[in-house]
């Protein structure tokens, strides 16, 4: 059923995005008809696992998919493989007959999930977050304020991070229908890069679902599990808008000249090229060695209480680190590339500066990214190598 899927990622991306920057730039209403494209295509929703009737593409695969997506537009690829986080953590920690449910209509209609975790207050403490969940009989009853939330109003369920108000150390991840009385968007927010994507704002007042929609388990670790995979594919979209960043140097290096020779022919405009592809390619090793660490984790017997145990794991924050930072530098001689055009909003590169700043902020900025290497892998003796 994965046979091919990159090429067939990299021919929808030729066919359907590319050369449609600027709408997906201009914060199109969502989802886009693209987005129903890729489901027609049968690409939607690759990784979901074949027992809900998924592809059950591995995270390496959508490595591979996610550059080609990214290619041509890196908030749309965003959009699309966003939602592995919740269905990882739905299939890993929910109830069966909940991860049946909600996976099995999300593979057969290519819907999505959206991921309300960030809150103003306690930005990345998240053990700080204030939203409340009060359980009652066979009821849940969730309510609460959260800052930043992608796919929210056109998913077909959210998961949301609550603690519980009746004692604030329990923390708990819970499904929630979008269409639940209560969940009420407060406004999409005009971020300046990710345009292809939608991200709001959203208030949760007396939602009320059934008890077995929480997952099991303390939340911010089922957390953590379901994060080693949209980390690193949000990495690797660092991977696809530099590849692109190349390609349209290759193309302006042709026809501009600069001492009297084309600037592909210059020594200086070879040594930056070259170091973008060494940038590249490392990238790409880093996203796979880390995709290859969660395919492990979750090909286990055991997968929930393997990846629970492991949290975090040091591959995919370093790729998420890595790709943003190699990314930026990416990201800095292409715009350096194009002169004062390059400059402009009239240039494409400055889209993909823009789109670029997201992998180095997303999930953990950079500063959350180290706290966590530090504190996971480096204080504890017994993991350093
Ligand atoms: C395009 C986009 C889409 C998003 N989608 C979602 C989504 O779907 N769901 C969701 O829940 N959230 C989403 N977010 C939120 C995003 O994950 C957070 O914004 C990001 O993790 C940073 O957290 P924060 O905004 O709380 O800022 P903070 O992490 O609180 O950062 C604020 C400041 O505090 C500093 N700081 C924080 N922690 C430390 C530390 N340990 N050590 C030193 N300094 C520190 C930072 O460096 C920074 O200067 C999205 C954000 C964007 C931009």
């Amino acid at each position: 059923m994965t046979a091919n899927l990159v090429g067939r990622a990299r021919e929808f991306a030729t066919s359907r995005l590319l050369g449609r920057e600027d709408y997906f730039d201009g914060l199109p209403a969502v989802p886009t008809p693209a987005a129903a494209e890729l489901h027609r295509a049968g690409l939607a929703n690759w990784w979901l696992p074949e027992e809900y009737g998924g592809m059950g593409a591995s995270l390496r695969t959508g490595v591979d998919i996610v550059s080609e997506l990214s290619y041509a537009d890196a908030g749309f690829a965003f959009a699309s493989f966003l939602p592995v986080l919740g269905t990882t953590m739905v299939h890993c920690f929910g109830a069966p007959d909940l991860a049946a449910e909600y996976l099995g209509a999300m593979a057969r209609g290519g819907g999505s999930c959206a991921i309300l975790v960030s809150e103003e207050e306690a930005g990345s403490e998240l053990n700080r977050n204030q939203t409340v969940f009060v359980r009652k009989g066979d009821e849940i009853v969730l309510s609460g304020d959260k800052q930043f939330s992608t796919n929210t109003d056109s998913a077909d369920f959210l998961l949301v991070a609550a603690r519980s108000a009746d004692d604030p150390s329990v923390h708990s991840v819970v499904l929630v229908p979008r269409q639940t009385e209560g969940v009420e968007i407060a406004k999409r927010w005009n971020m300046q890069g990710m345009r292809g994507s939608a991200t709001y704002q959203v208030r949760l007042r007396d939602c009320v679902v059934p008890a077995h929609h929480a997952l099991e388990g303390n939340g911010l670790r089922v957390l953590e599990a379901g994060l080693n995979a949209s980390r690193t594919l949000i990495a690797t979209t660092a991977i696809g808008v530099s590849r692109r960043i190349r390609d349209l140097s290759m193309e302006y290096a042709a026809h501009k000249q600069v001492k009297g020779a084309p600037l592909v022919d210059n020594a200086v405009f070879a040594a930056k090229l070259g170091q973008i592809e060494m940038l590249i390619d490392v990238m790409r090793n880093q996203c796979l060695a880390a995709a290859a660490e969660f395919d492990e984790l979750l090909a286990a017997p055991d997968p929930a209480a393997v990846l629970y145990r492991t949290g975090a794991t040091r591959s995919a924050l370093s790729a998420k680190m890595y790709c943003g930072q190699a990314g930026w530098t990416v990201a800095t001689i292409g715009s350096e590339m194009f002169g004062g055009l390059g400059y402009t909003n009239d240039h494409l590169i400055t889209k993909l500066v823009r789109d670029l700043r997201y992998v180095g902020l997303v999930e953990g900025g950079d500063d959350v990214v180290r706290d966590l290497l530090f504190s996971r892998y480096v204080l504890p003796r017994a993991k350093r190598r």
